[in-house]
């Protein structure tokens, strides 16, 4: 574990006092926004344990020191920046990550761990004081884009993942998750559960871009989370018969691109019936050749929705659709699940405490909305009473760098998160 110059010894109040000037939300931003940025696509590809994911954590290091916060790196690489001592227990936390999707937007993440060292920042300025250690984390790995696995560093604190499976994970090129931790500096055989830690936090807030179009369409710049959404995935195998593109007889082949094609209107005839989202979005064909009847299409389902019964609804209706259009076609299909993650209800206290607090600060009420995306608040729910606040986005676009938030609307994210710390350090 290191610890960086650890002042574990004050008092909270001494702590406070050395204070030290923090950058603005705005030269924050402007300092990573180059990190990592494709010159070509204009996305982002900050990929852990990479030069690009090293670039952002200094950055981490550098915002926590400016601000003369105690900095650690935890046993499974998450980067924490503390006010107070931490053994105080109770802690209140909030961060994000600072990985991206291949391609991803400025947004995903880092808008979270920008805004909470702003929040800070306005703490210190309104003078609060801090009856409560505050820390704010830079979760490792949450986008999954090299190794294939999301929210790797919370899976691991709260033992949703074990150090032998983190150890199995490979990525694209055959370098093994330990490798690439060891590469950038880290040590592997240290990764594992890491209670003593989570028994010390009180409650943790993610901030977050909001991944869809409803705080646009209800004209909110920020609302609270509900819940995730109930997901999995399903691979569908549909089997036929390869045969020449040429000479064989409409009516005598066994086509399953036929039966495919079909179940892929019915998952978003289904989806559409449900209020649920479905989607094919990969597909391997055998022998995959331009001018051959393929013998098998296999196709990816993602699907989810706001409740278990819907989801199964859902991807019940899309299953037996497509029997019924592999039988019309001769074709056999086979269903595996492939993953699956039930819902994820966000602390209910806490998000009542949340809206009360953003209640009494704006005088309207704050809109909760759940989620289909999965984020390291999710994996700590089930360990932690955590609660996320999502920032508007107006296209609703994410992983992309189409990706956006108004600049107002993340000042405004920076003074939801402001009020909600307030709120949780002074209870
Ligand atoms: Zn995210």
């Amino acid at each position: 574990m290191t610890v960086g110059e650890g002042r574990h010894g004050d008092s909270l109040a001494q702590r406070n006092d050395r204070r030290r000037p923090g950058t603005s939300f705005q030269e924050m931003w402007r300092e990573l926004l180059p990190v990592g940025r494709h010159p070509d696509s204009g996305g982002y590809r900050r990929y852990a344990w990479t030069g690009a994911d090293a670039e952002c954590r200094a950055w981490f290091r550098q915002q926590a020191e400016d601000r003369g916060l105690a900095y650690e790196v935890d046993r499974n690489g998450n980067q924490w920046a503390w006010l107070g001592d931490p053994a105080a227990g109770d802690a209140v936390v909030t961060g994000s990550h600072l990985d991206s999707v291949p391609d991803g937007g400025a947004f995903d993440g880092p808008l979270g761990v920008v805004s909470s060292f702003a929040a800070l920042d306005e703490l210190r300025g309104r003078d609060v004081e801090f009856a409560k250690p505050l820390a704010i984390v830079n979760f490792g790995d949450e986008e999954g884009a090299r190794f294939g696995l999301a929210c790797v560093g919370s899976r691991l604190t709260a033992g949703q993942l074990t150090a032998e499976q983190a150890h199995r994970l490979t990525d694209g090129d055959g370098t093994t998750l330990p490798r690439a931790m060891e590469a950038a500096g880290y040590d592997p055989d240290a990764i594992g559960p890491d209670p003593e830690r989570l028994a010390r936090i009180g409650a943790f807030v993610e901030l977050h871009v909001e991944q869809g179009r409803a705080l646009d369409l209800s004209g909110d710049p920020v609302g609270v989370a509900s819940a995730i959404w109930p997901h999995g995935r399903w691979r569908f195998d549909f089997r036929g018969e390869a045969n020449h593109a040429g000479t064989t007889r409409l009516v005598d082949r066994r086509d399953p691109m036929l039966s495919y094609a079909e179940t892929v209107l019915a998952a978003r005839r289904e989806a559409e019936l449900a209020g649920a989202v479905a989607t094919f979005g990969k597909i391997a064909v055998e022998p995959n050749g331009v001018n051959a009847i393929p013998s098998l299409v296999r196709g990816w389902l993602d699907s989810r929705a706001a409740d278990q019964d819907t989801l199964d609804t859902v991807v019940g209706g899309i299953e037996k659709a497509a029997r019924e259009y592999a039988d019309a076609h001769g074709v056999d299909l086979d269903v595996v699940r492939e993953s699956f993650t039930p819902v994820v209800e966000f602390d209910h206290a806490l998000r009542d405490e949340l809206g009360r607090i953003l209640g009494e600060d704006t005088g309207l009420k704050v809109p909760v909305l759940g989620t289909g995306a999965g984020h390291d608040a999710g994996i700590l729910s089930g360990s932690i009473p955590t609660a996320m606040l999502f920032v508007r986005n107006p296209t609703g676009v994410s992983h992309s760098p189409a990706e956006s938030a108004a600049e107002d609307d993340c000042l405004a994210g920076v003074r939801a998160l402001a009020d909600v710390l307030e709120g949780l350090v002074r209870r």
